[in-house]
C-alpha cells in the first residue's frame, strides 16, 4: 500500500496527516507550539517529532511528502541552510518602514505593498547586521522541505505570490530587480511538483523508502481550500470563523485592491476571494457557543429576517464594501434573543451573498456550490439561511485540515488520484 504525507505548519501548532491512494486518512499527529514558536529550531524539532510519531508501517510505504507553512513567514539562511537570524512570522509588521520604497518600484496596489508581505520583510531584513551572511531567502515551507530533500533555494508559486513573483508569466518581474537584492531568490515551482528524494539520513532514521519524494508545498489557507474537496470552476469555500472569508475557483483571474481581492494560481484555474470583518467574532460578543446552538434551533430558517444589520466589532470594512468608516449596524435590537440571532445570521448570510456577487461581477465564474469551513459550519440553521440567500447548494467541506489538503497535494504531485486540480 502507498501512502502520502501532508504536514501543516499553522498558527497554533504543526500537524501531519497520512492518506492512502483513496485519499482516506490513515493517521494524524499533532505538535502544539510552545513559547518558542518563532524559532526555526523549534520548527525543525516539530518536523522531526511528527515524522517519528507516524506509525512505522505507514512510514515504510510513504511515497511522497509535502509541507505547507503560514503565508509570508520567512527567514534568511547561509549557504548550508542554517538560519542567520530569527525568522519573521506571518503577522510581523516591521516591514511597514520600507513600504514607501516599495511603492516607488512595485505596480500600484500590488499584493507586496503590505507591511506583512514577504517582500516587505525581505527589504526590512536587508538592514540587519546578519544579512551579510545570508545566501538564501526562504519561506517557512521552503526551509522545512529543504530539511527533508537537502536542496536550497526552492519555493512554490503560492508562497512566492507575496514576494512579488509573477504567477501568470511564471517569472520574477523586471521591477523587482530594481531592489538589487544581493542574495538568491527562490526558484519557483508549481505546488506539488516533486523536488527530490528524501535525504538518506532522514529516510534511514525514520524508515521511509529511499525513493520517497519531497514535493513543492503551499500556504496554510490554500491547503485548507484543497482539503474542502472543491475542484471545479464555480465551486467556493466560505470560512465562517472569527471573520468571514470567501474563496471562489474561477477560470479568470480577478484582482481588485480596493476590496483586498486577489487571486492565487491553481494549475489552469484561479482561486480568487476576499475577507470581510463580519463573522463569528461578532456572534461571540452576544452569545456563548451553547446559546448559538440552542437558540438557532428555534429559528425558522425558511423565513427571511427583516432585520438589516451590518455586524462588525469595530468601524471599517474592506470586502464586499470598501469603506474604512463603515459603522457596525446592530439596531434595532428585538427583545427576544432568537429574533436577534436570526437577524445576525441572516445579515451575515446577505454579506456572504453580496461578496460572491462582487467576485462574479468582477469576472469570476458563476457560483455553483459552496463548501463551508470554520465554527459556523456546524450550524444547520445558518446553512439553510445561507442556502436561501445564495441560491446554490451549501455543503460541508470534505475535510477542513490544511494538513489533509497538503497530503492531497503530495499525492497529486505524483499524478495519483483525481482529487487535486493540479
Ligand atoms: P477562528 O479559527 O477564525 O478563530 P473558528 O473556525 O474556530 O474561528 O470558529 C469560531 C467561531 O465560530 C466563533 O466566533 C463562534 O462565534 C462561531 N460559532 C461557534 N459555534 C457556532 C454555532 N453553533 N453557530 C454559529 N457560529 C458558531
Amino acid at each position: 500500500m502507498d501512502f502520502y504525507l501532508g504536514i501543516d505548519f499553522g498558527t497554533s501548532g504543526a500537524r501531519a496527516v497520512v492518506i492512502d491512494e483513496a485519499a482516506h486518512i490513515q493517521a494524524q499527529v499533532r505538535y502544539p507550539w510552545g513559547a518558542d514558536a518563532e524559532l526555526a529550531s523549534s520548527w525543525q524539532r516539530a518536523l522531526l517529532t511528527l515524522l517519528g510519531e507516524i506509525p512505522e508501517e505507514l512510514r515504510r510505504g510513504m511515497r511522497a511528502i509535502a509541507i505547507n507553512g503560514t503565508s509570508s513567514t520567512v527567514l534568511l539562511c547561509d549557504g548550508d541552510g542554517n538560519p542567520v537570524d530569527t525568522p519573521l512570522l506571518y503577522n510581523d509588521g516591521r516591514g511597514s518602514s520600507v513600504l514607501g520604497e516599495l511603492r516607488d518600484i512595485a505596480p500600484p496596489n500590488h499584493t507586496v505593498l503590505s507591511a506583512t508581505s514577504s517582500l516587505a520583510k525581505l527589504r526590512w531584513m536587508m538592514q540587519l547586521p546578519a544579512f551579510g551572511e545570508a545566501r538564501y531567502f526562504l519561506h517557512q515551507a521552503d526551509w522545512l522541505a529543504f530539511l527533508l530533500h537537502g536542496q536550497l533555494g526552492i519555493s512554490d508559486y503560492h508562497n512566492a505570490l507575496k514576494l512579488g513573483y509573477d504567477v501568470e508569466c511564471l517569472q520574477y518581474p523586471e521591477w523587482l530587480l530594481g531592489l538589487q537584492i544581493p542574495l538568491e531568490l527562490p526558484k519557483v515551482l508549481a505546488p506539488g511538483t516533486p523536488i527530490g528524494e528524501l535525504r538518506p539520513e532522514i529516510s534511514q532514521q525514520f524508515l521511509f523508502p529511499a525513493n520517497c519524494l519531497v514535493c513543492a508545498g503551499t500556504t496554510d489557507s490554500i491547503a485548507a481550500f484543497l482539503a474542502s474537496g472543491a475542484k471545479s470552476p464555480g465551486e467556493a469555500v466560505t470560512s465562517l470563523g472569527s471573520t468571514l472569508v470567501l474563496k471562489l475557483l474561477s477560470r479568470t483571474r480577478v484582482e481588485d485592491a480596493r476590496y483586498g481581492i486577489y487571486s492565487h494560481r491553481l494549475g489552469d484555474l484561479w482561486l480568487t476571494g476576499g475577507a470581510s470583518n463580519t463573522g463569528g467574532a461578532v456572534l461571540r460578543e452576544f452569545f456563548s457557543d451553547a446559546e448559538l446552538e440552542n437558540l438557532s434551533r428555534e429559528i425558522d430558517a425558511g423565513k427571511a429576517s427583516e432585520l438589516d444589520y451590518y455586524p462588525l466589532l469595530k468601524v471599517g470594512e474592506r470586502f464586499p464594501i470598501n469603506d474604512a468608516n463603515l459603522p457596525p449596524r446592530l439596531t434595532p435590537r428585538p427583545d427576544h434573543p432568537v429574533e436577534f440571532l436570526h437577524g445576525l445570521l441572516e445579515s451575515i448570510a446577505r454579506i456572504e451573498t453580496q461578496g460572491y456577487e462582487l467576485l462574479q461581477k468582477l469576472g469570476a465564474d458563476s457560483l455553483t456550490q459552496v463548501y463551508t469551513a470554520g465554527g459556523g459550519a456546524k450550524n444547520p440553521t445558518w446553512t439553510a439561511i445561507r442556502q436561501r440567500n445564495l441560491q446554490v447548494p451549501v455543503i460541508s467541506s470534505m475535510n477542513t485540515e490544511a494538513a489533509y489538503g497538503t497530503a492531497l497535494l503530495a499525492m497529486g504531485g505524483l499524478g495519483v488520484g483525481e482529487e487535486i486540480i493540479f
